[in-house]
């Protein structure tokens, strides 16, 4: 199936976005960005579909707020730095959204709740509450609370998790390259892109993945995971770039290329 059909069957998508599509390469939330993709999913909204957002980007965020990173190697600063850069994002996503007349909500969880049968019911509720009133739920890792064994670490996993949480119909991760390829773009410029994946298990054999970024802690072996947690439950994935203009409408019209993750 192509990107164009998958986005016009699917009622509730479930955008996720790295860090590296947010932030431009100083950390500074890119607003400009977040203003373009909020006119479109605005519009997107008011023609029938339900949205819930994942974000990363607090702790670059939180970077650029304080301007330093002299203690990188201690968790308890990175921490920290989410917590000071997740209320700027949230702001930005806030401003981005209201000029567009939609209201946000954040939810911040950790992989504790979604292993706990009532917190996961209480979330469900939440979720299925804010967007019956028309608000879009903006979820990022509760970096506060998370330390080492309790960290989702990556929000690739917890994209995945929210969209079955959720019972999406579709889930799309936004990162800073096209799509999958055969093997790191960066590195290899005669990398392939993988159009269509129907068997992750196989692609995971197939493709040679490179080192994840600084701030996106993922890299492209968490998106596969998440792709293929989120299949389990039926409900397909599409990796594509969200740095290109009007990424959403693109998409929506079969104008933007990616990897399309099916059963
Ligand atoms: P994000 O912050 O958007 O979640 P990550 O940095 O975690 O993104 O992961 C995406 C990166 O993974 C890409 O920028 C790319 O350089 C790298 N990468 C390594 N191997 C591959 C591959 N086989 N296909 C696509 N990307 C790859």
């Amino acid at each position: 199936m192509v990107i164009r059909e998958l986005i016009a069957a699917s009622r509730k998508i479930v955008f996720k976005f790295g860090s590296h599509t947010l932030a431009g390469d100083d950390g500074a939330i890119n607003s400009v960005f977040l203003e373009e993709f909020a006119g479109q999913a605005a519009a997107l909204i008011a023609g029938g579909k339900r949205i819930v957002i994942v974000s990363s980007g607090a702790q670059v965020a939180g970077l650029s707020t304080l301007g330093k990173w002299t203690r990188k190697r201690d968790i308890h600063y990175r921490q920290a730095l989410c917590a000071v850069g997740q209320v700027r994002l949230m702001q930005a996503w806030q401003g981005a959204f209201e000029r567009h007349g939609c209201r946000i909500a954040q939810i911040l969880l950790t992989q504790d709740d979604f292993g706990d049968p009532i917190r996961t019911l209480n979330m469900r509720n939440t979720l299925f509450t804010l967007v019956d009133e028309g608000i879009i739920p903006i979820i990022n890792e509760n970096d506060t609370v998370s330390v080492e064994e309790i960290k989702i670490g990556d929000n690739d996993t917890l994209a995945a998790q929210s969209a079955i949480l959720w019972s999406a119909d579709l889930l799309v991760l936004f990162s800073d390259i096209d799509g999958l390829y055969s093997k790191s773009p960066k590195e290899f410029p005669d990398a392939e892109l993988v159009e269509e994946v129907r068997d992750i298990d196989d692609i995971r054999k197939n493709v040679s993945m490179g080192e994840a970024g600084s701030f996106g802690t993922g890299g492209i072996a968490t998106k596969l995971d998440a792709a293929q947690r989120a299949l389990s439950y039926g409900i397909p994935t599409i990796l594509t770039h969200g740095g290109k203009p009007r990424c959403l409408e693109a998409l929506a019209a079969g104008n933007q290329k990616g990897t399309v993750f099916l059963a």
